[in-house]
């Protein structure tokens, strides 16, 4: 899949936001669930969005956590592992 991105979305650890840090954003109307749920493989469904931690931007425009100054954190980037933990939340609560 070609990268192409809509406008104002950013990258962070391979996973897609809104420029708001958002993955589902009401603000912009953006919703990168789908995205991002099928780049770690797994089937879309209605789960909460994942948020951002805060971060920071290195000359290069690299996004970092700002806990650990890394730009690819296990701990604050995790997504796979939120994206997991949504998941299961949202099958709970009977949504798909
Ligand atoms: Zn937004
Ligand atoms: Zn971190």
């Amino acid at each position: 899949m070609a990268e192409v991105l809509p406008a104002n979305t950013i990258e962070i650890n391979d996973a897609i936001f809104c420029q708001h840090l958002k993955e589902v954003c009401t603000e912009c109307q953006y919703d990168g669930r789908e995205e991002n749920d099928a780049f770690y493989g797994f089937d879309p469904i209605d789960r909460d969005g994942l948020e951002a931690p805060t971060v920071t931007t290195t000359k290069d425009g690299v996004y970092q956590c700002k806990k650990h100054g890394s730009a690819e954190c296990t701990q604050c980037f995790g997504w796979k592992k939120q994206i997991t933990r949504a998941r299961a939340a949202a099958k709970k609560a009977g949504r798909k």
